[in-house]
């Protein structure tokens, strides 16, 4: 059995920046990937470009199920003062990652994941931290000390050896993109050592609507609004942008932004709904003078051809099956609470959530280890003492934009600085 001051299990965004950290604090550590190279997350993250961090930042960009959650005292927020963006580009500016802004979101000014995988990787290396590739993780148990009995560490097995860690950080991710490596082990140790895992969900992912219009629709996408209302009819959450209209339901960023309320009001058994504005640029008396407009223009014209030039034609499809009216009723025999009818869906199109994508599609895991059993100002478990968490691991999930991976990169810098 190898003994070693500090081990972090899992090599993605957080457990590297957390060895990286660890190391210059002057420890021997050991950082085990189960794996055949780094960061392999990294590499899908901003359609290969890796939104890294984003200078807009607010408690709201943070979510976790605890009480104080996307307020000023919440766990994630008081981590943030500790180790924010500013101090994240500093940190890889030094690195070599140049940061590019576009519109807040920060990418690597040369545009590609790998060059920060690649970067980070170069310092471990040139830092000396003892990098194990292909090395999977099977069991932690809390060790104790053959003369004292008292706890002196974790006994980490793996597929290929035993160590005795001083310091243990589990950095293995939650449940989402299972394919990069996180398939939810941190969960079921973090169990097994007495902590409480708030159930673990999809986020950040598309939602399948118990529709039959979503087959007419389908490979449209259009600008739009999206609520989520539970099924009390409270909103839950809006957002803004462009929306994907698939065969199944609804995707984009906007619907990824509302997915995590669904998602948590689906799992307790409730049935919450989308609310989605297909035409914000129109109000809905601006819609119904066009529709007149077109009726008295357009001669002889069918209900499918008098939005031609509007709205898309797959998508009026599905507006009139929603409305109840034949494509081919002539346009001069709507009737005006018809016409309303049409224009109030646009507006205010109400859709019926069945289920979202599931952890294989989601960019994200809400729910995880609880905060209220971690120390926020180091990353370490108010339960077992040696034992820190960073990452996706820990209940704290952030919207799109670079927040996830803040959120790993402050995770992981305060977990590696406190060993
Ligand atoms: C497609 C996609 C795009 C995304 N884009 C963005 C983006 O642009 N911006 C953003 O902020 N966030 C983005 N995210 C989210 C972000 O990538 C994650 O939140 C972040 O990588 C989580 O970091 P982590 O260190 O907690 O876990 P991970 O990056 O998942 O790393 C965990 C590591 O632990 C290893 N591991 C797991 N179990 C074991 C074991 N038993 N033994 C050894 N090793 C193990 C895994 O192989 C993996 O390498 C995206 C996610 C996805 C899936």
């Amino acid at each position: 059995m190898r003994s070693v001051a500090v081990l972090v299990a899992g090599a993605g965004a957080s457990g590297m920046i957390a060895a990286l950290t660890a190391k210059k604090n002057g420890n021997n550590v050991i950082l085990l990937e189960k794996n055949a190279q780094t960061g392999k997350k990294i590499l899908a993250t901003g359609n290969g470009k890796c939104n890294y961090t984003n200078y807009y930042q607010s408690p709201e960009c943070y979510r976790s199920f605890e009480k104080n959650s996307q307020t000023e005292k919440s766990f994630a927020w008081h981590a943030l003062g500790k180790f924010g963006q500013q101090k994240t580009i500093e940190m890889f500016r030094q690195m070599g990652i140049m940061p590019s802004d576009r519109d807040g979101y920060v990418y690597p000014l040369s545009g590609q994941a790998v060059s920060v995988r690649n970067i980070i990787y170069r310092e471990l290396i040139k830092n000396k931290v003892d990098v194990h590739l292909e090395e999977e993780i099977i069991d932690i148990e809390i060790h104790y000390s053959g003369k004292t009995g008292e706890q002196d560490g974790y006994l980490v097995k793996t597929t290929k050896d035993k160590y005795l860690a001083r310091k243990l950080i589990i950095a293995t991710g939650g449940k989402a993109y299972p394919v990069h490596g996180s398939d939810g082990f941190a969960f079921d140790i973090a169990e097994k050592l007495g902590h409480t895992v708030v159930k673990p969900l999809p986020a950040l992912t598309s939602c399948i609507l118990d529709e039959k219009f979503t087959k007419e629709w389908a490979g449209v996408r259009v600008g739009g609004k999206v609520s989520a209302y539970n099924e009390e009819n409270r909103l839950l959450c809006s957002d803004t942008g462009e929306l994907q209209l698939v065969a199944t339901g609804i995707s984009g960023i906007p619907v990824f932004q509302i997915s995590r309320f669904i998602v948590s009001e689906l799992a307790g058994g409730r049935n919450p709904y989308i609310v989605a504005d297909i035409m914000p640029e129109y109000t809905k008396e601006e819609i119904i003078a066009e529709v007149k407009r077109r009726i008295e223009e357009f001669e002889n014209a069918s209900a499918g051809d008098i939005f031609e030039g509007f709205i898309h034609n797959k998508l009026v499809s599905a507006i009139l099956m929603k409305a109840g009216i034949k494509m081919n009723k002539n346009a001069v025999d709507f009737s005006d609470a018809e016409i309303n009818n049409i224009a109030g869906i646009i507006k205010g199109w109400r859709m019926n959530v069945v289920s979202v994508a599931d952890f294989d599609k989601a960019q994200v895991t809400c729910g995880g280890v609880s905060v209220e059993e971690i120390n926020p100002d180091t990353m370490e478990s108010k339960i077992c003492k040696n034992l820190y968490f960073t990452g996706e691991c820990i209940d704290v999930d952030g919207i799109c934009g670079g927040y996830n991976l803040q959120w790993a990169w402050t995770s992981g810098y305060i977990a590696g600085s406190s060993c």
